[in-house]
């Protein structure tokens, strides 16, 4: 396919479907739109030259197929592209800007110098414009390729030019936007360089872990995850920091660097449960989804996507995050896990799509050789047919007070390994192909508990059972004073209290799985810490409603040295495989330790 520009202008029709807006916000911006420009001119070598921080100077070189001396003038006309021309079109944009209006906002808003030349034979050409205005377009030698070169930003806009920030500031950004366009196009070579030094020299490689290996020195480890359901496919590569920094995110989708806060959350949730080693995290997650299911359309630079299934494309990447991390720290490697998409206890709507049933491993979708990484396809997530953990959500039961019993005895395996029984009523022992594993119970059903309590405040309902005799609870007169401002919370996990005197809380039922005592404990827990608080303001709800799932789930969970049976250990196993974060308790405690052979035998002295 021949990029060489044949420009026309949009119509007004069309103009008006793309959201309005300023391009150019920053020096980052201008490095965003030229290097996306030399992308679509499919150069392989990209250089950047910023002079303080792109404030005086932002340079873009490249080596595609550069532009005709006519094209040149008319691609500083708004809305002049050579990407799109009709509305239909706008819906499979495939192509990385499509606007036509970048090179134009640019120019004027700066000293701006287009070089650039399709055909050595035929010579190049120079347009310089200035606040807009064309100056001149004369010949001008190059080889095939294009330098765009955008001086003193905003120089007659003063008002916008007091808004950019220091050029070490502007510098981050810069970086941040080239990060992001360099993980996308591994196989383009990126040079960035600030006045004589090089910030980034990165030639063309395979894969966006070698990627990230040369853009971040630090990186010497890379934990490459992924997942698949159907036509979604996420693939992602973590350097663990091992500071205490700020982790940052690259966030890709359909081969587009954008931003995502709820992605960041995801993210951030994951790396803090992953406990110590994982503070200044680099993370880069590759996001592929069908064009339909994403709007890039939504924001002026194209910074920002919309899904149209959010929830379950955050789900699907903090679980492909969370395995990843996992298996990484030696813990446990859930092989052949399969897992229900979407995710449960997430309505999914439509049928088909990639809400469709698969199995097993499922080749990246038209990733191209982007993250081609031994790695990836580990995790497959899909929606076998009939759900195996049908039935395994917790359900209390009559027989026994805590660990659901039953159910599973016909099952060989446990998804963490082979069962071998309980050690001293207190740990669960497994063995696997690699090795030795051992579960600390109590933390594994405080895990369990944590996930359902969590369920149970987001809205869902609250078993709870009448005792035969109310529980009274002895309190002072502040903490009676504070249950009208807690009840509601407490009754959302299913206990219900009310005053009976001055000094006396009365409890009137209980969640089914927990006994007097510990809803007791919790009662007064919560009591206390909105004395405290002085009250329940509004945004404090939120902290005592983890804090009551925490303290719910440790005081109701089974304890150590309590035997379970060999049914009620799977079915603990098979819940706990079912929650969030397998590996670790609300407070972070592991819950999963793993003893490879590898070490056995090392410590025994066999290697
Ligand atoms: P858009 O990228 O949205 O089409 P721009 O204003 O960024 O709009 O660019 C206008 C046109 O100029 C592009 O469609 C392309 O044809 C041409 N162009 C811009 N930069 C380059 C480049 N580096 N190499 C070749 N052509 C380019
Ligand atoms: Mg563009």
């Amino acid at each position: 396919m021949s990029l060489v520009p044949r420009i026309h202008v949009l119509s007004d029709g069309l103009i008006n479907r793309i959201a309005a807006g300023e391009v150019v916000e920053r020096p980052a911006s201008v490095v965003k739109e030229l290097v996306e420009n030399s992308l679509d001119a499919e150069a392989t070598k990209i250089e950047i030259d910023l002079v303080n921080g792109g404030r005086s100077r932002v340079r873009v070189s490249d080596d595609g197929c550069g532009m005709d001396a006519d094209d040149a003038v008319l691609a500083l006309e708004r809305h002049a592209t050579s990407k799109i021309s009709t509305a239909d079109e706008l819906d499979h944009i495939a192509t990385l800007g499509f606007r036509g209006e970048a090179l134009p906002s640019i120019a004027a808003v700066s000293r701006f110098v287009l070089l650039t030349c399709a055909d050595p034979a035929q010579g190049g050409v120079r347009v310089t414009v200035e606040g807009g205005r064309i100056l001149g377009a004369d010949g001008a030698a190059r080889a095939r390729g294009t330098t765009v070169e955008v001086g003193d930003l905003f120089f007659n806009t003063p008002a916008r030019r007091k808004f950019l920030r220091s050029p070490e500031t502007e510098l981050r950004h810069a970086q941040e936007i080239l990060w992001g366009a360099a993980l996308a196009r591994p196989d383009v070579a990126f040079v960035l360089r600030h006045g004589s030094r090089v910030l980034i020299d990165a030639p063309a490689v395979a894969d966006a872990s070698q990627r990230l290996k040369d853009l971040w020195r630090n990186a010497d480890r890379v934990i490459a995850f992924g997942a698949t359901a159907g036509e979604a496919v996420v693939r992602g590569l973590l350097a663990p920091g091992g500071g205490s920094g700020r982790p940052s995110l690259t966030l890709l989708v359909n081969g587009r660097a954008v931003r995502d806060r709820l992605v960041v959350g995801a993210v951030l949730r994951v790396l803090r449960s992953a406990g110590s080693g994982f503070g200044g995290a680099r993370v880069v997650v590759d996001l592929r989804l069908p064009p339909d299911e994403v709007d890039v359309n939504v924001h002026p630079a194209k910074a920002e996507v919309r899904f149209s299934r959010s929830g379950s494309v955050f789900a699907l990447i903090e679980r492909a995050m969370r395995e990843g991390v996992a298996a990484s720290q030696g813990r446990v490697e859930v092989r052949s896990l399969e897992e229900g998409w979407p995710p449960r206890g997430m309505a999914e709507p439509q049928a088909g799509g990639y809400g469709e049933m698969i199995r097993g491993r499922q080749a990246a979708a038209g990733g191209g050789a982007l993250f081609d990484h031994p790695a990836y396809g580990e995790v497959s997530i899909g929606t076998p047919a009939g759900d195996p953990w049908e039935g395994t959500t917790w359900r209390p039961e009559k027989d026994h007070p805590r660990v659901r019993s039953g159910a599973r005895a016909g099952a060989a395996d446990t998804p963490f390994g082979r069962l071998i029984g309980q050690y001293r009523n207190s740990f669960l022992l497994l063995e696997d192909d690699h090795g030795l594993v051992i579960v600390d119970q109590h933390v594994a059903h405080e895990r369990v508990l944590f996930d359902q309590i969590r369920r149970r405040l987001a809205g869902g309902e609250a078993p709870s059972q009448g005792l035969l005799t109310p529980c009274l609870i002895e309190v002072d007169e502040a903490h009676a004073a504070a249950l009208p401002g807690v009840d509601f919370i407490l009754r959302k996990v299913g206990i219900e209290a009310e005053l009976f005197g001055p000094e006396t809380i009365r409890v009137l039922s209980v969640p089914p799985e927990f006994d007097e005592q510990a809803v007791k404990e919790v009662v007064e827990g919560v009591l206390d810490r909105a004395t405290a608080l002085d009250g329940v303001p509004e945004n404090a709800s939120q902290v005592l409603e983890e804090e009551l799932a925490a303290s719910l789930s440790c005081r109701g969970a089974i304890k150590v040295n309590h035997r379970l049976t060999i049914d009620e250990q799977r079915v603990l196993l098979d819940d706990l495989l079912a929650t969030d974060n397998p590996y670790r308790c609300p407070h972070g405690r592991p819950i999963i330790l793993r003893l490879s052979q590898e070490e056995m035998e090392r410590r025994l002295g066999r290697r």
